[in-house]
């Protein structure tokens, strides 16, 4: 494999993201081999080919900690498409998954795709048949009969999801996911579809093969009987109260913020009449949890939700919504490859790691919407967009 000397303005590096000026690194077999700063003396490998990214800085390989592969918001009726035959998400899934490597995405957590596409696009990928960010899978995602999702499938009863986590653990997935609350809810009661029996059922599964688990968990009881029964990352959290926050900090779990689903006004007009209209309405509550959420100071991964390409803008709403522009950076690479259990491979640019590196054109620590302009991307030391 090629050897590669990188050069740039700045290279955000460590699990601290610490910039360094004027440094350079090492790519050597897809791995980081060495970091070099302005003053260091170690001897560039003869034959290594120089990358010289100029002014932009280089950041780790984004990491979307929350995504469907077949879910692709930017279509039509893109909810209803999650009922499409299987050969016809593959395809969806093959293209979104290219789309969000070229902008930047090296790694992404996949929350729940049906037909396990998403396990057979894990090992396409790594097998190199498949171009796209590295997966962290949960195979089918679960919820009740009678509960919410588009994406996840019914199931009724401590048994039912047994069996199903059992199921997914049998085709391999890093983690397991269910559904219990609605995504955005407009009403002031927030239902939750599984029992606390279901939920923990769900969470010895995955213990018992020390897998971790995530739900879907808008707020409301749901989102106590999640922590009370164990599930390691709670997803979306948009109505998370003040005490909520406490009992989630005090007992160590990880949250997945998907802003635009409440504050990108664009999506919204995507949705049914009903759900765009219950979105608008709660849009202020929303911000208003999600602000103090990020003040608590919950450790945090962001994730898109299926907007493909979309992860630089739900970063830079995290960071409207109060988060410093390190803590913003750190919820997509490193802070994500924790939540994802990946960061001993990948999440910093750090010597052994993956050589998964993005150029951006101005510096996210100083302004987040640098992330938006990606003008380089280098997976596992493959050059992906130069
Ligand atoms: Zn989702």
């Amino acid at each position: 494999m090629a050897a590669y000397y990188v050069k740039a303005k700045k290279i955000i590096v460590g699990d601290a993201l610490e910039p360094k000026e004027n440094a350079g690194l090492l790519i050597q077999d897809g791995k980081i081999a060495a970091i070099y700063d302005e003053m260091s003396s170690l001897p560039i490998p003869e034959g290594a080919q120089v990358l010289d990214y100029g002014e932009a800085t280089l950041i780790p390989g984004m990491i979307d900690c929350h995504n469907h592969l077949a879910l692709d918001t930017r279509l039509e009726n893109h909810l209803v498409k999650m009922e499409d035959c299987e050969a016809e998400q593959t395809i969806r899934a093959i293209k979104t998954m290219r789309d969000d490597l070229v902008s930047g995405v090296t790694t992404s957590r996949c929350c729940g795709d049906r037909f396990y596409i998403d396990v057979t696009c894990r090992n396409a990928q790594r097998q190199g048949r498949l171009m796209g960010p590295k997966l962290v899978v949960s195979g089918i995602g679960m919820r009740a009969a009678h509960g919410h999702g588009y994406v996840g499938m019914p199931h009724t009863g401590v048994l039912e999801f047994q069996k199903r986590s059992r199921e997914n653990i049998l085709h391999g997935v890093d983690f397991l996911k269910v559904f219990t609350t609605k995504v955005i809810n407009a009403t002031p009661f927030i239902f939750h579809f599984m029992t606390p029996e279901e939920l923990k059922a769900v969470v010895t599964e995955a213990r018992s093969v020390n897998l971790p688990t995530a739900c879907h968990c808008s707020g409301g009881q749901g989102l106590n009987d999640c922590v009370e029964a164990g599930i390691d990352c709670l997803e979306h959290v948009y109505y998370i109260t003040p005490e909520q926050v406490e009992l989630v900090k005090k007992t160590d779990r990880w949250v997945t913020y998907t802003p635009s689903y409440a504050l990108n006004d664009t999506l919204l007009f995507k949705f049914s009449p009903k759900d765009r209209e219950g979105s608008l309405k709660e849009k202020e509550i929303i911000i208003g949890c999600l602000s103090n959420a990020i003040q608590g100071g919950l450790k945090f991964g962001i994730g898109t939700d299926g907007i493909h390409q979309g992860l630089a803008q739900e970063a830079c709403y995290i960071s409207q919504l109060g988060a410093a522009n390190r803590d913003v950076l750190a919820g997509i690479t490193i802070n994500a490859a924790r939540l994802c259990r990946v960061d001993e491979k990948t999440g910093s640019i750090a010597v052994g790691k993956a050589a998964d590196l993005v150029a951006v054109a101005g510096d996210p620590l100083a302004d987040i919407e640098a992330l938006k302009k990606v003008t380089a991307v280098i997976q596992d030391g493959n050059i992906i967009v130069s």
